[in-house]
């Protein structure tokens, strides 16, 4: 495996905000959450809730039967699926379910391009599918990082 940094879309870009240690416990289900930038928060809930996320500090709950996405830190504001603009990839019954938020780009998709191409190598079904073409994966993605190690888990998948 050559380095997977050269594919990374936003290398320099966006630190990753993902602090394992002391990591936020979601207060619905229990599981450990990731940090999550206010601003990336801001531009996935749905209009009607921005009000509520203020400059709070977030983080996303990473349970897969978990039907909350955001919750802030010390407030205690609770956004959920049904508040959110977009599915979250790795919640039961996302539909659709994204790799790539910033071009639209499925996990089918992805799959799709490598049962056609015959090949898992990255590079060759980003071109094919688009995806990490138009990089704003700060204000698209719901973690607010890079999808490239969704799309890798995508490719691994099929
Ligand atoms: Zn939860």
């Amino acid at each position: 495996m050559s380095s997977d940094k050269n594919n990374n879309c936003c290398s320099g870009v966006i630190e990753l905000v993902v602090i394992e240690q002391n990591a936020p416990k979601c207060p619905v289900c229990g599981d450990a959450g990731k940090l999550v930038k206010n601003v990336t928060v801001r531009h996935l809930v749905k209009k009607e809730f921005g009000e509520a996320i203020n400059d709070l500090d977030f983080a996303i709950c990473m349970s897969e039967n978990c039907n909350t996405v955001y919750f802030s830190i010390n407030e205690h504001v609770i956004i959920e699926k049904n508040q959110v603009r977009e599915a979250i990839w790795y919640k039961k019954d996302a539909d659709p379910k994204y790799a790539c938020y910033c071009n639209k780009v499925t996990f089918d998709q992805i799959k799709g391009a490598v049962r056609i191409i015959g090949d898992k190598n990255m590079s060759k079904v980003i071109n094919y599918t688009g995806a990490m073409k138009s990089c704003h994966c700060e204000i698209s993605n719901p973690l607010g990082i890079c999808c490239h190690e969704t799309i890798k888990q995508a490719i691994d998948e099929a």
